[in-house]
């Protein structure tokens, strides 16, 4: 029930990746048959992408994974852009590797708007507007935010970026693989997205970056990815990305209609069964595989441990806040108060789940919650 953290290699995307790990070993800069095999095997890989995400093959750039395509979108287009102004637009609920790539950014001289959402996590378009001046050069936000799920109005940001010309960056590393994505509809001119969001290994992904996009390298060395990203190429994780992109796209909305049920019979089960819960975020306008909840009283930790006594994985806010005491940046920033933040909990379902599954989770939570409540001094 964390498949927002991350997801399992699907045996098909592994399978499809075994000769590049074994046999096929070739540097896909090799003029031999072995770096032409890994060549053409890259080559179809970025067709598969670029096919899920609706763009040309040649706008997609492997990346090491979404941290590396966030960082580089912002980066690259702030330094490339330099001379056009230093002003960013951005989101207080986006993840880290945009926030903090953002706080960066404020050190080298460029200014940067955080803006706030809604009481259900949604940026409104109108802000955006508002925050735009003759000097802002980038407006990055999210297309679905990775604690709540909230599908941000990215068509709406994407119109008004195009129509006055400033580069739209779309961090959609949580929305790729689970819901249809297509950057023309967006009109977006960068999008991040990550293998191991939907059945690719870990440590792959990739940058759409829109033919004519100004954007400097992050790294710099060997003349990979059209020069624009060095380093040799990871040719297995591509492969890897290639099949996981191809898997993702066939029957997208049935598995969508699957899971969106299965989803809501856990929100409604577990909303029937305990008290003084609360769905952060709007029932709608999520994503169909997360449900996240605060139950008064509790600490979202604890219950996790004793989740996690019972087999079951969930998360408390992100995988990466998890260890920090502090209560979840974007729970706060929708108004929740400190103590409403810290009692969440984040379900995130996948194609693979199960009813049964569905089915301990609301076995075991109610007697959890109960426990937990009859020992916390907030609860008297
Ligand atoms: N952006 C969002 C919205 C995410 O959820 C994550 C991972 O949790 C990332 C970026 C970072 O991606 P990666 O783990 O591939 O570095």
């Amino acid at each position: 029930m964390d498949n927002a953290a991350t997801t399992p290699i699907s045996p098909e995307v592994l399978e499809g990746m075994m000769p590049y790990l074994k046999g096929h070993f070739g540097n896909a800069s090799g003029i031999y048959a072995t770096g032409r095999d890994a060549r053409q095997a890259v080559d179809e890989a970025r067709k598969q992408v670029a096919q899920l995400i609706g763009c040309k093959p040649g706008e997609v750039y492997f990346t090491s994974g979404g941290t590396e395509s966030d960082n580089w979108a912002l980066k690259g287009i702030a330094f490339a852009n330099r001379n056009k102004g230093n002003h960013i637009i951005t989101s207080a609920i986006e993840h880290p590797a945009v926030l903090e790539t953002a706080k960066w950014l404020e050190t080298q001289g460029f200014e940067v708007s955080y803006l706030m959402p809604d009481a259900s996590g949604i940026i409104n378009p109108d802000e955006v507007e508002k925050a735009i001046t003759d000097r802002t050069i980038l407006i990055s936000i999210m297309a679905a935010n990775n604690e709540i799920g909230a599908l941000q109005p990215v068509a709406a940001i994407g119109a008004l970026a195009r129509a006055r010309k400033i580069p739209f960056h779309t961090d959609a590393v949580q929305a790729v693989g689970a819901i249809p994505v297509d950057v023309k509809a967006w009109q977006a001119d960068l999008l991040s997205l990550s293998g191991h969001k939907f059945g690719a290994p870990k440590g792959i992904g990739a940058l759409y970056v829109r033919t004519g996009t100004r954007i400097t390298p992050l790294l710099h060395g060997g003349a990979q990815e059209r020069n624009r990203r060095a380093g040799t190429e990871n040719v297995p994780g591509i492969v890897g990305l290639g099949l996981a992109a191809a898997r993702a796209g066939q029957g997208i909305e049935e598995k969508t209609a699957r899971i969106t049920a299965l989803r809501n019979r856990l929100i409604d089960g577990i909303m029937d069964a305990i008290s003084h819960v609360r769905l952060n975020g709007d029932r709608n306008s999520r994503l169909p595989n997360n449900a996240n909840l605060s139950f008064r009283f509790i600490e979202g930790e604890a219950l996790l441990l004793h989740l996690d006594l019972n087999g079951i994985a969930a998360s408390s806010g992100s995988a990466c806040a998890s260890g920090s005491l502090e209560p979840s940046h974007v729970l706060l920033s929708m108004g929740l108060d400190a103590e409403e933040a810290h009692s969440s909990l984040r379900f995130t379902l996948s194609e693979a789940t199960t009813e049964e599954e569905i089915n301990t989770v609301l076995g075991v939570l109610p007697g959890i919650v109960d426990k937990l409540r009859a020992m916390s001094p907030l609860a008297s």
